[in-house]
């Protein structure tokens, strides 16, 4: 990290303690940015770093809820509004016993330069809850949803903050939350929440657009050195939303996807994964991936065990933070990796970015190669606001040049900055300075 940037970083230590995830993300853009501080003095002067750390809001609630069997449980909520410099705040909403203000900080905080480099106008936030959807009831993920919002509602709108799915919200919990800010506000205000049912406001190709764009993303980088996905061993860690259209991409594109996992475990099926097994088992029955490998003689289910052992040409992390490590990414190169796409947010360890790029392996950091579901959000806002719906095929056009501009936006920041092929670099530059530059704009 350059010099000048240490004080803003100890100040972030200081002001944000024991949150980790954060000061890992903050530190990953920081090391980035030394030769754009030295390019424009104007962004020190302005205090542009310190100010781009602090959330301009943070929102802490209590939701309280009645379970099944008649007990009261209460949760946290939370929404972080980190930056408005390019449009109204977007970002998912994460449903996760793990959440804590730490994790929504630090997701908050790489939703503004995925947001940025997306081209849209649209700022940078996230929100969710320790609540654990697992073995609920649909009425109480109602209950739940109906009591999030009952705080919620007070702080989005069109033009202020729009949410979206996370980690444990997808569609069904978009529903619930969409309603109850009908009933509360009286208004039918479609573009307050993104991520909306096909009938109901939202968009085609918005469930399969992070997934689809992640694969998108890849294919670009692979071109650059040695043709696409075209016969490539691939493997994806997850099976929920972002890996199960990851996975099934990568097939269209003629890759060989062989395994893909949950929490409990991983399968491996040299046969091939079946796509829509693993959508059934996991999306319609939510249950656990050792149920794709009992309905499928040419899998193995593998209790406990790390995905990435099975070895890849190209990997596709998908599941949560920090899940690829210095070891995974040491047997991956060893089994002849060609490439890694972040679906997921801040999936591999910063020791193992370091080992992938020094062994020259192509990387796409998450806030590129995942922003195909937020900029899906954003063409779904579009269609809202025009009152209109788009097909498919045009809609998946638009996600296709979202992601090979964000590619090209990357690849050409990072050579401007004489780090030619370091997507991290210029994911992080070009991220950064669209927002430094309105925030410059825009006035103290
Ligand atoms: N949760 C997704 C992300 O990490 C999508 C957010 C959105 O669509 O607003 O980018």
């Amino acid at each position: 990290m350059q010099s000048s940037l240490e004080p803003v970083f100890e100040q972030v230590l200081r002001r944000n303690p024991g949150e980790t995830e954060f000061h890992q993300a903050v530190r990953e853009v920081f090391d980035s940015l030394g030769p754009v501080l030295t390019k424009n003095p104007q962004y020190a002067d302005a205090a542009v770093l310190q100010r781009i750390c602090e959330p301009e809001r943070q929102i802490i609630f209590r939701v309280p809820w009645v379970d099944d069997s008649g007990h009261v449980q209460i949760n946290r909520g939370f929404r972080v509004e980190f930056n408005s410099a390019l449009g109204p705040y977007k970002g998912g909403l994460r449903f996760h016993p793990s959440v804590y203000l730490g994790i929504i900080k630090f997701l908050g905080f790489e939703q503004i330069f995925k947001n940025s480099l997306t081209g849209m106008p649209i700022g940078g936030g996230k929100g969710g809850s320790d609540f654990d959807p697992r073995g609920k009831s649909d009425r109480e993920i109602m209950v739940f949803c109906q009591s999030f919002m009952t705080e919620l509602y007070r702080h989005i709108g069109e033009y202020t903050d729009v949410p979206a799915g996370d980690i444990g919200v997808g569609g069904r919990e978009i529903g619930y939350l969409f309603g109850q800010y009908k009933r509360i506000t009286n208004r039918y205000e479609s573009g307050v929440l993104t991520g909306k049912g096909i009938s109901w406001g939202g968009s085609l190709v918005r469930t399969e657009a992070t997934g689809f764009g992640t694969v998108f993303f890849a294919q670009h980088m692979l071109e650059t050195v040695n043709g696409g996905f075209e016969g490539k061993r691939v493997v994806v860690s997850g099976s929920g939303n972002v890996a199960i259209y990851a996975m099934q991409k990568a097939q269209q594109l003629g890759g060989h996807v062989v395994a893909c996992s949950d929490s409990s475990g991983y399968v491996v099926d040299e046969a091939g994964i079946d796509v829509e097994l693993v959508r059934q088992v996991k999306e319609v029955e939510r249950a656990r991936i050792s149920e794709y490998a009992e309905r499928r003689p040419s899998a193995t289910f593998v209790p406990g065990g790390r995905v990435w052992e099975v070895g890849a040409q190209v990997a596709l992390p998908c599941a949560t933070q920090n899940e690829l490590d210095e070891g995974d990414a040491r047997s991956l190169i060893a089994s002849g990796l060609v490439a890694v796409a972040e679906g997921a947010n801040m999936p591999t360890t910063p020791k193992a970015i370091q080992l992938l790029q020094e062994a020259g392996i192509l990387f796409g950091p998450g806030k590129a190669a995942n922003a195909g579901g937020v900029a899906t959000s954003a063409l779904e806002m579009q269609q809202n606001a025009s009152r209109d719906a788009w097909s498919f095929e045009h809609t998946e056009e638009r996600l296709a040049r979202i992601m090979s501009d964000i590619h090209d936006r990357c690849a050409t920041t990072a050579e401007t900055y004489g780090q030619p092929g370091n997507y991290v670099a210029g994911a992080n530059i070009a991220g950064f300075t669209k927002v430094a530059d309105a925030m410059l704009a825009l006035g103290v």
